[in-house]
C-alpha cells in the first residue's frame, strides 16, 4: 500500500471535527498519486458526499471540460482533493476550526503527491495555502511560488457558472497559466 493509499485509510475513519457526524462518507480525493498538477477545492457537497469522489456535480463537470479543453487532461491524470474532506451541512463554508482540523490531511497529500502546480480553486484553499487573507479576485491572475513548484489561483467553478463570461474567460486564462508551469511532459 503506497503512503497515501494509507492516508486514505486513516482519513476515512476520521472523527477529528463535528463534520464527521453528518458525512456519508469522507471524500479523500481522485487522481494520479503523482501527478504533476493538483487541483484544490473548498470541500465535498451533496453528491461529492454520496459518490466519494471531489467535484463530480455541476461545478466539477466545468472542471473536467476546462481541464480538458485549457489542459488536454482528464481527471486520472492530475489529482483533485478539497480543504475539508467531509460535507458541511447544507452546503454552508466550512468553519475555521473544521479547516484547521482538516489540515494536516491536505498538507500530507500535497507532501506525498508533491505536484510541479497546485490550482486552488476559490477563496478557501488559496486563502489556506497561500496564508493570505486576501480574496481570490484579488490573488487571481498570477503565480506564485510554492513548495517546489507554484500555485496558480482561480475561482471556484460554482463561481464561474453563476458569474459567467468574463469569470469564466479568467478561469481559462488560470489554466493556461497552470499549463505553462507544468513539465513539459505532463
Ligand atoms: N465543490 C468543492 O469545492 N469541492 C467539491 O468536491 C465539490 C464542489
Amino acid at each position: 500500500m503506497t503512503d497515501l493509499e494509507q492516508l486514505r485509510v486513516v482519513a476515512s475513519t476520521c472523527t477529528r471535527c463535528p463534520l464527521s457526524e453528518g458525512r456519508t462518507q469522507v471524500v479523500f480525493g481522485v487522481g494520479a498519486p503523482d501527478a504533476d498538477l493538483l487541483f484544490v477545492g473548498e470541500g465535498p457537497g451533496r453528491e461529492e458526499d454520496l459518490a466519494g469522489e471531489p467535484f463530480v456535480g455541476r461545478s466539477g463537470k466545468l472542471l473536467d471540460r476546462l481541464m480538458w479543453e485549457e489542459l488536454e487532461l482528464t481527471r486520472d491524470r492530475c489529482y483533485i482533493a478539497n480543504v475539508v474532506k467531509c460535507r458541511p451541512p447544507n452546503n454552508r463554508d466550512p468553519a475555521p476550526d473544521e479547516i484547521e482540523a482538516c489540515r494536516p490531511y491536505l498538507e500530507e497529500q500535497i507532501d506525498l503527491i508533491d505536484p510541479a502546480v497546485v490550482v486552488t480553486l476559490g477563496n478557501f484553499s488559496t486563502r489556506l495555502l497561500l496564508d493570505s487573507t486576501a480574496g481570490i479576485r484579488q490573488l487571481r491572475g498570477s503565480a506564485f511560488p510554492f513548495r517546489h513548484g507554484h500555485l496558480v489561483p482561480t475561482y471556484h467553478p460554482a463561481y464561474a457558472l453563476r458569474a459567467g463570461g468574463e469569470a469564466m474567460a479568467e478561469m481559462r486564462a488560470d489554466f493556461i497559466r497552470a499549463k505553462r508551469l507544468l513539465p513539459a511532459s505532463s
